[in-house]
């Protein structure tokens, strides 16, 4: 394997509740983007793993009028920071900023770079020089996991709610090869699978049932 795709709210920065609108989304503001713990020391391992790591993410608050694009540059910055400190390097940052039903005319389109859709991923392996082969899709989210498999990456589902999973079970297709608690545990996984000390072969169950 020759690079890592990462999805980035939930994986890298944790998820936002919104009190105001009673969601659970992205950041919005500066002060609400924090990366997940471990996630520097993570991309550092991947780093030193020979790994290239891109994030491939969508960000539609843009186009729903959440927030400006400088603060998207603002959040870029807070995680390459954070991810500086561990050592750590991310050498390609991809967003589909487009929604079907945007404020912003212009971001207004059904694009191919939306995940599910795989353009966000090719992109990234042609900059990258790697086959999508090649790449692990690591994300927490279903379109995340079904792009992955589309595009023929190996899949990581990051999850950190027990029954969170579950409902995969009846999507066969979306089921990911990996599952992880954290960025963390996903690149020993990674490292895991690379050094050959643990077998290639879908690691998928219920995490309920374990409990
Ligand atoms: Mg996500
Ligand atoms: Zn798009």
């Amino acid at each position: 394997m020759k690079a890592v795709l990462l999805d980035r709210d939930g994986v890298i920065n944790a998820l936002v509740y919104h009190e105001d609108a009673g969601v659970i989304d992205s950041p919005f503001r500066a002060s609400q983007f924090k990366l997940l713990p471990g996630v520097p020391e993570a991309i550092r391992l991947l780093n030193d793993m020979g790994l290239k790591v891109a994030v491939v993410s969508n960000q539609p608050g843009i186009a729903k009028g959440h927030l400006k694009p400088a603060m998207l540059k603002t959040f870029d910055r807070r995680m390459l920071s954070g991810i500086r400190t561990a050592g750590g390097h991310i050498d390609r940052i991809y967003y589909c900023l487009h929604h079907p039903e945007a404020k912003v005319l212009k971001l207004r389109q059904r694009c191919r770079c939306h995940k599910p859709e795989i353009g966000l991923l090719e992109q990234a392996a042609e900059d990258l020089r790697v086959s999508l082969l090649e790449c692990y899709m690591v994300g927490d989210g279903i379109p995340d996991l079904l792009a992955g498999a589309r595009a023929g990456c190996r899949t990581i589902f990051i999850g950190r709610w027990k029954c969170e999973v579950c409902q995969f079970t009846e999507a066969p297709h979306v089921h990911a090869a990996l599952i992880a608690e954290s960025l963390w545990d996903a690149a020993l996984l990674i490292q895991a699978e690379m050094r050959g000390t643990r077998p290639i072969t879908s690691s998928y169950k219920c995490l309920s049932a374990q409990a």
